[in-house]
């Protein structure tokens, strides 16, 4: 089996997919899928190609995952080619192979194993894989679960496969994600000498009181779960640098939240609304959400990843909801538990991304063990 994972994860790693590019990862794992009896549809989406796959019907579980990853980076500082995978010391070496092409060919050998193995069980498996999880994640999953909505499709259980684990495999899962909500602020003043100022409206200066509002402002204390929302400024910009007589006529501020569960996109943007209303400047505001909050207090699929995790790595799982957004955010509009398993984190995205062997084995027969716990 370990062979089998290893060989899978090198042919996906030779694949030089950088986001949103798949360049025919998802035709070899469809072929595989299709080879034990799964439904395919491919579904291209602008430059995004997108991978559905499902077999068998009841309660659903869905492997979640990407073909896509970050560019290499500067080649010279990687010890061997990121495109060539090569394994030195038991560790597995390329890009992706973390996160998370690994993880990928664990949930396939794992699903051809589980269905030789038990040709008649309950339930249904499906696969979503899309290749631009890693870029603008806007023509992949979200897309995808627009279409399995409009079909009343049903997941009850999905299983995300990024990297999660810290420094043992399986020490930590993810059972939710903090939503994320940006701002692109420009409040107005009005242009003017420098050395006339009762002539315009300095729009820097009367900014000053707002922007100390909003890196004080609470928006709430956390819970169980959650560490409190956070607000930070990525973005100031008005004036010209070598023009020092002249009063600029607006300011541009960017900033991002990133929020739990205890307040709503709403509530955010209305309490920021009250701030910009004390400040009594025109302006102009944008709002981008890229995802929503969510969390998985307690379930079957939680049970089980635990418990698999425990079946194989003798460790309790930590839960935790810190880190980026991921796919997973798809799903809660569908009420799918969603929890996320995978590979040790400590490489992606960085010069020489690896993972142990044995870690890939490891995971697929994690993945063996909630299907089992799931489906027999
Ligand atoms: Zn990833």
């Amino acid at each position: 089996m370990l062979d089998e994972i290893i060989s899978l994860s090198k042919q996906l790693i030779k694949i030089p997919s950088i986001s949103p590019l798949d360049l025919g990862c998802q035709k070899i794992i469809s072929k595989r899928l299709k080879n034990i009896g799964f439904f395919i549809e491919n579904i291209k989406i602008n430059q995004t190609n997108n991978l559905w796959a499902c077999k068998g019907s009841g309660k659903t579980l869905t492997f979640v995952g990407h073909t896509d990853v970050v560019p290499p980076g500067n080649l010279k500082e990687w010890e061997n080619d990121p495109f060539k995978p090569i394994i030195k010391d038991n560790f597995l070496f390329g890009r992706g192979v973390s996160d998370m092409k690994g993880s990928l060919s664990a949930m396939i050998i794992a699903t051809e194993y589980f269905i030789k193995k038990y040709p008649f069980h309950s339930g249904r498996i499906s696969f979503l894989i899309t290749s631009d999880e890693e870029s603008l994640a806007c023509d992949g999953t979200k897309e995808i679960i627009k279409i399995l909505r409009n079909r009343r499709e049903n997941i009850e259980y999905c299983l995300v496969g990024e990297p999660t684990s810290e420094n043992f495999l399986g020490d930590t899962i993810k059972n939710g994600r903090r939503g994320s909500l940006s701002a692109q602020l420009e409040i107005y003043g009005i242009q003017g000498h420098i050395a006339y100022p009762h002539l315009a409206d300095n729009p820097i200066n009367n900014s000053i009181n707002f922007i100390k509002d909003l890196i004080f402002l609470k928006l709430d204390r956390g819970n169980q779960f959650f560490q409190p929302s956070s607000l930070q400024i990525f973005y100031i910009k008005s004036g010209k640098r070598n023009i020092s007589n002249i009063i600029p006529n607006s300011i541009k501020i960017g900033f991002n939240i990133r929020y739990n569960t205890e307040v709503t996109e709403k509530e955010i943007k209305k309490k920021i609304g009250q701030l910009l209303l004390k400040n009594q400047s025109k302006y102009k505001i944008n709002w981008i959400v890229s995802g929503n909050p969510f969390i998985t207090y307690s379930g079957t699929l939680l049970e089980v990843v635990k418990s698999s995790i425990y079946k194989v790595q003798k460790l309790h799982a930590n839960l935790s909801t810190s880190g980026g957004t991921s796919d997973g955010r798809f799903f809660s509009c569908m009420n799918s538990e969603i929890i996320e398993l995978g590979l040790i984190n400590k490489t992606i995205h960085k010069i020489n991304e690896c993972s142990q062997i044995n870690d890939l084995y490891k995971l697929c027969k994690i993945y063996i063990n909630i299907l089992k716990k799931l489906f027999i």
